[in-house]
This record gives C-alpha cells, structure tokens and sequence, in this order.
C-alpha cells in the first residue's frame, strides 16, 4: 500500500547544510485533541486515517509515515533588532511536504517533536497552551482571509512539560506554503554562502514565485505579498508580536503565533507581548518593521545580483516602494470597512477621523466597525456618523454588503482563547470546541453565539501575552 500522506518532498534535495535530517521523539501516552477535516481533504489525506490511532501516532511523532523525511530546518534572525546567527527548528520538524488538491505545494510540520541540534537550552518541546492557541488563531486568521501557516492536528503527548510550573505536553501540525523565512536568507548570506544563496533563491522562486525573473524581481514579490499581508493584519486589529526576520515568511503567509493578540479597544500603541519592553513591534509600528526586515532580505539578495552600485540602488528603491504599496492596501481595506468601495477625494480622511473618535473613546476596533453594518455609530462619532451618511449614499455597490464580508463580528478574543486553555488544562476541552467553531464564520452573525463577540469585562480584559515557548 502506498503511504496515507501524499508526500512530495523537495526541501530534502537541498544540500545537507540547510537542515539536520532527524525524526520527531516519540511521547508517552498521545491523544487526540483536534484534527482538522476540511484542512485534510484539501491536502489529499484521509481525515478518518488521520484521526485513527495510526494518525495519531503520526501527529505525536511516534511513527513516521510512509514517503516522508523528516528534517529540522536551520536558520538565522534579527531578534528584536539583535542578530542571532544560529536559529532554526529547535522544536520543530518537517515531515514533508504535499501538493494539495489546487495543486499547491505545503509543508506538514511537526511543532514541539523533541530537541534537534537548533534546539539551544530549549526542551523542544510545547505545552498545551500555545499548541492550542496557534490552533484557535491560525484558523481564525484563514477564515478571515489572511494569508496565514494553517492547524492540521492538535495532539496531547502525555508528558509534562516544565516551564514555571509542569504542564501538560502537545504538538500541533502546522501546514505552511513554506517554512522559508527571512532569516533563512540571512542564515547563508551571513556565511557568505553565495552557493547556497542561488540554490534557496531558486527553490523559492520555483515555489512561490515563479513569476520571479531575476533577484529583484522575487524581492518585489516578497515586498508585494509582505505590503498587502500587513494591511490585513491592521484592518483586522492584530498584532503580531515579534515581528523578528526569522517569523517573517517569503511566501507572504503569517507564521509564529506566539505572543501574537487582536486588540479589543482601539489604540494605536498597543502592545500585548511581554518581552516587547520597548514597544518596537506596537501595532502601529508593524508596517515600519515590515520595511526593516525587507531591507535585511534585501541585503541577502545582493549577492545574487552582483553587488553593484546600480544593484543596491535597484534593491534600496524596491524596499522603498513597500510604505506606498501597503498604503494603498490599507486604505483601500479601510475604505471597505467604512462601505466605500468607490474612492473618492476625501475618502482616507473620514477613515481617519473614524479612528481617532475610537482612540479618545477606548471603543472596542471590531465591534465599532461592524456596528456600521447596522448603522450603529460609536458614542462621540454623531457628526462624523452624518458626513459618513452622505459619503456612503454616493456609492453604486451595496455599503452594508461591502461592510459585512470586510468587518468581521467575530475574532479571537484574547480572554475566549484563555478561557479555552485554562479549560482544556483542566481537561475539558468543549470550550477550545466551540471557540472554534464560531470563528470558522467570522463574518456570518451567530445570534446564539453573541457572548463570542462582545469585547472583554474590565475584569477578563488580557493585558500581556506570552512567547509560544
Ligand atoms: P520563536 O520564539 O518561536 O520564534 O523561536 C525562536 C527560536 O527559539 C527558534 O530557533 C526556536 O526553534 C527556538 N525555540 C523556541 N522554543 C523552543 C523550545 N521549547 N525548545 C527548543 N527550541 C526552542
Ligand atoms: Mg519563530
């Protein structure tokens, strides 16, 4: 019989130094958490093996499937602005990849499979909490419609895990168009690796970017795909956290859900990690680090293009072009959110003032603007609401339409996905359930579900998060 996963791997053909082959370490006593049906059709697996024993022990990395070869990736990184010039998979390993059913090539990785030789002080390992928390908000993001690393299983190990107290032991499967980052470009450029740099550059080209015709042209891509994934992280309140070069993806797909939050009251400053001291990655500030960390891939690509003058002015106007392109994303996104969907002179500015009536009010992001949708104005904005009224009787397409498929009336709250986990630490997970089944339709109102959409008790607001560690 030929495998249960349709393994099709490539990563593997690279030469030995982009990855470690190892497998993942089998736990004690796995059991089944989530396994996501939908996700596994797609990818061409049967979702009934996959939540048998013998998936199971698969997801647990108990056995390895048929076809695969499991390897852990190495890295590099701008942490926080510090370079760190030896990251890579410490907790994580790649069991392959697949083509799904559209014909895209996927990862499946293990995340929380055992130590690895990038592993450093770590255990390599994950407990259940950020297992459970990339779970809820990665699927969350793809039903928003955000280009994001997607949740294929949620397994327990039946081992503790030691961080400040000792808690129970998980690993998700992530699904990532590609697990290639940043700071795998910076990895070989830092070892003035020019071979490697030409072989990644043309994995990556064939991959994602086939359109892709020479180094700059693959750097406009990542910068084309990075501009409009930022303002769709914006319009959708979410801040990412740790925004470091090694979580920046060349695909364009979200990746790293640690410390990662959606605001419930608009502020522009808002930071949510517990080790962003200095504010650096705000929600605010993302689209600037977006900028930081395309020079860093900028600088990585240089020596493919022959490190000239006229290359580095070619790839400095490139990363310069970013703040325009996400710009007239966000704006256009935000024109949306307010039922425009016909620009017109003035347009950007009523969107302003939109959000500033929200920063003086505290006003919960999500709910003021689906409140639009039903015609509902935030308190303070009742002269803004009747300049608002006539902008959007000008408009051809139907605003409310407009404005119900753009802002969403349900998002993981920072308290729901608590709750989910305190619950499911405590060993009932109905809470993670459910959670998951109301943010699977985002933007379809769920009368029976209201309680998911309202914004936190000053008593379950959640005022820092966590890395995933
Ligand atoms: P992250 O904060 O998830 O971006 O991870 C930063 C680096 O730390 C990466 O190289 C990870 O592989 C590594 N790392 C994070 N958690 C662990 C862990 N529990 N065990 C080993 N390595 C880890
Ligand atoms: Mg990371």
């Amino acid at each position: 019989m030929s495998g249960e996963i349709p393994f099709d791997n490539t990563y593997g053909t690279l030469p030995e130094r982009f990855f470690t082959r190892q497998p993942p370490a089998p736990v004690a006593q796995p059991s089944m958490i989530s396994v996501n049906r939908d996700l596994a059709s797609e990818l061409g697996i049967n979702a009934d093996w996959l939540a048998s024993d013998a998936g199971l022990s698969v997801l647990a990395g108990n056995s390895v499937p048929e076809g695969a070869d499991p390897l852990a990736q190495v890295y590099a990184g701008h942490q926080f602005g510090g370079w760190s010039p030896q990251l890579g998979d410490g907790r994580a390993v790649l069991l392959g990849e697949v083509v799904d059913r559209a014909g895209q090539r996927r990862d499946i990785q293990l995340k929380g499979a055992g130590r690895t030789p990038y592993s450093r002080g770590g255990d390599g390992r994950a407990w259940l909490g950020p297992v459970l928390r990339e779970y809820i908000v990665s699927e969350a993001m793809h039903a928003l419609g955000i280009p994001t690393t997607r949740a294929l299983a949620a397994v327990q190990t039946g081992e503790p895990v030691l961080r400040e107290t000792s808690l129970p032991g998980a690993v998700l499967t992530r699904v990532a168009a590609s697990h290639i980052r940043v700071g795998t470009f910076q990895y070989f450029a830092a070892r003035q690796d020019a071979e490697a740099l030409g072989l990644l550059y043309e994995h990556v080209v064939a991959r994602h970017y086939p359109q892709a015709g020479s180094p700059l042209e693959l750097l406009d891509c990542v910068i084309a795909a990075q501009a409009e994934l930022i303002a769709r992280w914006m319009s959708v309140g979410f801040i990412h956290g740790v925004m470091n070069t090694d979580n920046m993806t060349i695909s364009g797909e979200t990746i790293d859900y640690g410390p990662c939050a959606f605001m419930d009251s608009y502020d522009p400053d808002m930071v949510f990690s517990s080790i962003d001291q200095f504010g650096r990655y705000a929600y605010s500030k993302q689209p600037e680090i977006a900028v930081w960390n395309l020079a860093q891939f900028a600088s990585c690509l240089l020596p493919l293009m022959g490190e000239s003058k006229a290359a580095i002015t070619q790839a400095t106007a490139a990363v310069h072009r970013f703040p325009q392109i996400y710009q007239d994303a966000r704006d256009a996104i935000f024109r949306r959110k307010i039922g425009l969907s016909n620009p017109r002179p003035g347009d950007e500015a009523l969107v302003q003032r939109f959000l500033d009536g929200l920063t003086n009010s505290g006003a919960d992001f999500t709910n003021a603007f689906r409140g639009l949708s039903v015609d509902n104005i935030p308190d303070g904005l009742e002269d803004w609401g009747k300049d608002w009224r006539t902008r959007r009787d000008l408009e051809t397409d139907d605003p409310y339409k407009t404005m119900t498929r753009t802002n969403p009336a349900f998002i993981p709250r920072n308290h729901r996905i608590e709750a989910a986990i305190s619950s499911a630490v405590e060993g009932d997970l109905a809470p993670f359930y459910t959670l998951n089944s109301v943010l699977a339709r985002p933007y379809q109102d769920q009368p029976n579900h209201d309680a998911f959409s309202a914004s936190p008790t000053p008593g379950e607001v959640v005022k820092q998060t966590f890395c995933g560690t």
